[in-house]
């Protein structure tokens, strides 16, 4: 892992020990989906693959392969990106199932070049924190207008909603 950033890279202008890198240490767990979603943002730009594996729910497709394959994959991926920032837009707290909601707009670049997207995540609590189900990612290529200003409830129709 290269050397930890004094800012956090999630965007909250806290230093990194204090905000995300106290998940990503196993001291405690994201109290929430968002808070959850910021800190496996930061994994990815700290390039901290075994967090991401840890914080991948149980239903989550990549759970049933062997978690050093998954591994050696993202490892590989996340050292093709620069991630230069995450923008929180919208969030619903747990509906009765207990999923939780996050809309957000990750922001990174590979060899220079944008690929920066919005996604709808969803996120389940398995009884030790909140966990990574899945999501939809949506191209910033289809959104009209400032992207920073979408919510849950005005992102375009054809972005697949569950
Ligand atoms: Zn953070």
């Amino acid at each position: 892992m290269p050397s930890a950033p004094k800012l956090c890279p999630c965007g909250s202008t806290q230093r990194y020990a204090a905000c995300c890198g106290r998940f990503h240490r196993g001291l405690e767990e994201a109290p929430d989906a968002p808070a959850l979603m910021r800190s496996r943002y930061a994994a990815f730009a700290v390039r901290d693959v075994a967090y991401l594996w840890r914080t991948l729910h149980a239903t989550h497709p990549d759970r049933s392969r062997p978690e050093a394959d998954v591994t050696r994959e993202l490892r590989a991926a996340v050292s093709q990106f620069h991630y230069t920032g995450l923008k929180v837009l919208d969030a619903r707290a747990p509906d009765a199932q207990g999923r939780a909601q996050v809309l957000f707009l990750a922001r990174l670049f590979r060899a220079g070049k944008e690929h920066s997207f919005l996604e709808t995540s969803d996120f389940l609590h398995d009884g030790v924190g909140w966990r990574y189900v899945g999501g939809e990612p949506l191209p910033l290529a289809a959104v009209q207008g400032d992207p920073e200003r979408l919510t849950l409830d005005t992102l375009p129709a054809h972005a697949p909603r569950r």
